[in-house]
């Protein structure tokens, strides 16, 4: 069953949408987003606009503590003509709130060590604005873009930011750290706010945003590379989220002694290092300025 909170401030604004633990084992999301549903049943209200929370997108791996029950929820997210999985029950649930919604929150943590970042949308001037204001001080774009060279079907790339660009929404991901970092759940609070704040959906003196990252000071990377676990193998050394690369510096050794180097000088993001073999290993991307708006 899947549960969701509905704020309806009966004037006209922006429809945001939180999604929590659309991983399973990342909780930080719903603690965040529960914390909010109270606040906003207690002594604080919003201005203007529709507020849609979903504190748990993902029940059932909710419940067992894991990523997905069957598959991975943050992919291949669209309707599916014969639902077999688990997760392809809950797709039309996702797809039908995000085609009522102009702007995604969906919060994440993840397994690598390393501080909080933000999956920058770029499909519009708009989109990077509302990125860029919600406290985050790293990011990296072109997501969908690494992955479609790797996929056959573009769809198997879609998780909800995707799928709500689609449906014309300006969306984000934001991960909160390591999914055991005390303040993983402080930190997504602490963004829900801004992204209320820059919306304009409560008053400015109602924000819990602590300090705001300046501008300058934020950093993109560009997407480039997924490399997959294709067999046995091991890192050199225990990669972290953003460390940095050399071109043709060894990034993993297969046991068969074949290895992976950097194709230019870079950053490894999201490594495993217990991943399975078939599972994604690490993505590779490259520091760049904030990117154009494609549209
Ligand atoms: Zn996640």
């Amino acid at each position: 069953m899947l549960s969701m909170t509905r704020f309806e401030t009966l004037i006209p604004g922006p429809r945001l949408t939180l999604f929590g633990a659309v991983h399973g084992n990342e909780t930080c999301g719903t603690y965040a987003i529960r914390r909010l549903i109270d606040r906003l049943n207690k002594d604080l209200s919003l201005c203007r606009g529709t507020l849609t929370c979903v504190p748990v997108c993902n029940p059932k791996a909710y419940e067992k503590g894991t990523r997905f029950y069957q598959r991975n929820l943050n992919r291949a997210l669209y309707i599916k003509e014969k639902p077999k999985d688990y997760e392809d029950f809950i797709d039309p649930v996702l797809c039908g709130l995000l085609d009522e919604t102009d702007v995604l929150l969906d919060l994440h943590s993840y397994a690598s060590q390393g501080g909080p970042f933000g999956f920058l949308g770029n499909s519009s001037k708009e989109e990077i604005a509302y990125c860029r204001a919600l406290g985050v001080n790293d990011f990296v774009y072109g997501w969908a873009d690494a992955f479609g060279k790797a996929d056959a079907d573009p769809r198997e790339g879609m998780g909800t930011v995707e799928y709500a660009r689609s449906v014309g929404a300006i969306a984000t991901t934001i991960e909160c750290g390591h999914h055991t970092n005390e303040d993983a759940a402080e930190i997504a609070y602490r963004t829900i706010f801004h992204a209320l704040e820059h919306l304009g959906m409560i008053a400015s003196g109602d924000a819990e945003t602590g300090l705001a990252v300046p501008a300058h000071e934020q950093r993109f990377v560009q997407m480039r590379t997924v490399f997959y676990k294709r067999k046995e193998g091991a890192t050199p050394q225990p990669w972290k989220h953003y460390d940095t690369v050399a071109q043709g510096e060894v990034l993993a050794t297969y046991a068969d002694g074949e290895t992976i180097v950097a194709p230019e000088d870079g950053v490894i993001i999201l490594p495993k290092l217990q991943a399975v073999v078939g599972g994604e290993w690490f993505y590779f991307g490259v520091e760049t300025p904030c990117p154009e708006p494609l549209s």
